[in-house]
């Protein structure tokens, strides 16, 4: 990159804003018109100077919503503009952007274009232009398609027993697991229950990422008690999916942080969902990540072949897709990571099927699915899975595992691992000794013997230490 700094300087006032139009110009067809209008066209270039841009913003949910939005897009177009490699951006807030902000929705209301606006808007539709009966909710995801098995079954009675009483003992539940697991469709089959039972409750169900998009919308066009009142009055049950999204987003979180308060003091359930634990979502305010945990926290683990066999038979009789038996298995074991992969796959099979004329048996999932015979999950483990597995289990860490830390709360798991995988995984002791961070071959054979001989003496804590991990990798 040229040592050119201060582009300010160079190219005067005037310089910087064509510098500005023009990288807006490029942004323009990139983006729909309410987009551009909403997000870019309020913002001004203040300076330019030692690879940092510094952007005039009306107010901080700009500098929130446009770097996760629309960065990337303004950086690469203003890099290019300005002939330089690469820009950090700096924010600056600018009241009088704002106020010219407000008088534009204030002109706006007059000649009654906002409400077209808000009809048309693909930002954040207005609070308040939701329906009563526009609750969030997807038809779909109801209890009665839900298959309760030991990887889920914690979080189905919590958000069964929430259902049931809401905003009473598992107030809040928290429910938390990987992708496509199942949290979106738990919740959700939460919210229809209360509806069943007390068909005018009032339900929400929304995305971290809306309540944070119409919460922005509402702050710029004058609706906040709206929206205050749709979440925090005018809501007996209120369902958060996602709410690691809220990571960062300070402003959001203070208002989610008295909503929550609101619902919570005036004995209304509060459902949150997140990939993580509470306390392991980044950037989140500790008062809030407390509040996750007053209730009821519940994971939801990847789920075992038997119920993931029960998904695909619950899926396959919902789309009246006919699945042999064995063809069931082979789909369980060549997929075990998630319940959306799962559907997937056996979805894509059926359509393959169907155009190929062919039953869905074991035959034709091994040719599809491209396994010679279904996958037997020994296969399917990798020696991380084992040492991830054997962490969990032992609460260590992976690196301490793969070190060569002699202190027994290490070399003990180490050991153990180090056994599994070679039993389960008949790899060679030099190659288990790389992948263990580069440990002599005899150091792993030692290990496996030693293991082997405290099983033969039916060693409690390592029959059980065994067993968990080979069940957590579906080996048990
Ligand atoms: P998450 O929100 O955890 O990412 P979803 O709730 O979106 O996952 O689930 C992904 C898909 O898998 C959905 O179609 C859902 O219906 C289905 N699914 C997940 N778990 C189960 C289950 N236990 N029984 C039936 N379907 C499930
Ligand atoms: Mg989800």
């Amino acid at each position: 990159m040229e040592a050119v700094a201060n582009y300010a300087f160079l190219l005067g006032k005037d310089g910087m804003n064509q510098l500005w139009e023009s990288a807006l110009s490029t942004l323009r067809p990139r983006l729909s018109e309410e987009n551009y209008r909403t997000w870019l066209e309020p913002l001004q270039l203040e300076g330019m100077e030692d690879g940092k841009v510094t952007l005039r913003i009306p107010n901080r949910f700009y500098a929130d919503w446009i770097s996760s939005h629309y960065l990337d897009l303004i950086l690469e177009s203003l890099c290019r503009e300005a002939g330089v490699d690469a820009l950090e951006v700096e924010w600056s807030v600018d009241e009088s952007l704002q106020a010219q902000l407000d008088e534009k929705a204030e002109r706006a209301r007059i000649r009654g274009e906002d409400a077209q606006r808000r009809r048309e808007s693909v930002t954040p539709p207005a609070a308040s232009s939701a329906t009563p009966e526009d609750n969030g909710l997807n038809p779909k995801y109801r209890f009665s398609n839900f298959i309760v098995g030991p990887s889920n079954q914690l979080a189905h009675a919590a958000s069964v027993a929430a259902a049931s009483s809401p905003g009473t003992r598992y107030n809040p539940l928290f429910i938390y697991g990987g992708v496509g697991l199942g949290k979106t469709h738990l919740v959700n089959a939460i919210g229809h229950r209360v509806m069943q039972d007390k068909p005018d409750a009032r339900v929400l169900f929304l995305s971290a990422e809306r309540f944070t998009n119409e919460f922005i919308w509402a702050l710029q066009n004058h609706r906040i008690n709206e929206f205050r009142e749709r979440y925090r009055t005018r809501c007996d049950v209120l369902c958060i999916d996602d709410i690691q999204f809220l990571a960062g987003r300070e402003q959001t979180q203070e208002e989610f942080f008295h909503t929550f308060n609101a619902l919570y003091h005036s004995d209304r359930q509060i459902v949150v969902t997140s990939d993580v634990y509470p306390q392991q979502i980044k950037e989140m305010e500790e008062r809030l990540i407390s509040r996750f945990q007053w209730g009821l926290v519940a994971d939801i683990q990847a789920p075992e072949l038997d119920t993931r066999i029960a998904i695909l038979r619950k899926k396959a009789e919902q789309e009246q897709i006919h699945l042999a038996d064995d063809a069931a298995l082979a789909i369980a074991q060549h997929v075990a990571s998630n319940v959306r992969e799962l559907e997937g796959t056996l979805l894509r099979l059926a359509v393959k099927a169907e155009l190929l004329k062919r039953e869905i048996d074991l035959e034709f999932c091994n040719e599809a699915l491209g396994t010679v015979a279904p996958r037997v999950p020994e296969k399917q483990t990798t020696v991380e899975d084992i040492q991830r597995a054997t962490c969990d289990y032992f609460n260590i860490r992976l690196a301490d595992l793969k070190s060569h830390r002699r202190h027994r709360a290490i070399s003990f798991p180490r050991m153990v691992a180090m056994y599994v995988c070679r039993q389960r995984l008949k790899l060679s002791y030099p190659d288990l000794g790389d992948r263990f961070g580069g440990k002599d071959h005899t150091t792993v054979m030692s290990a496996v013997k030693k293991i082997g001989g405290l099983l033969e003496k039916e060693d409690a804590d390592v029959r059980i230490a065994v067993a968990a991990i080979e069940r957590k990798v579906g080996l048990g």
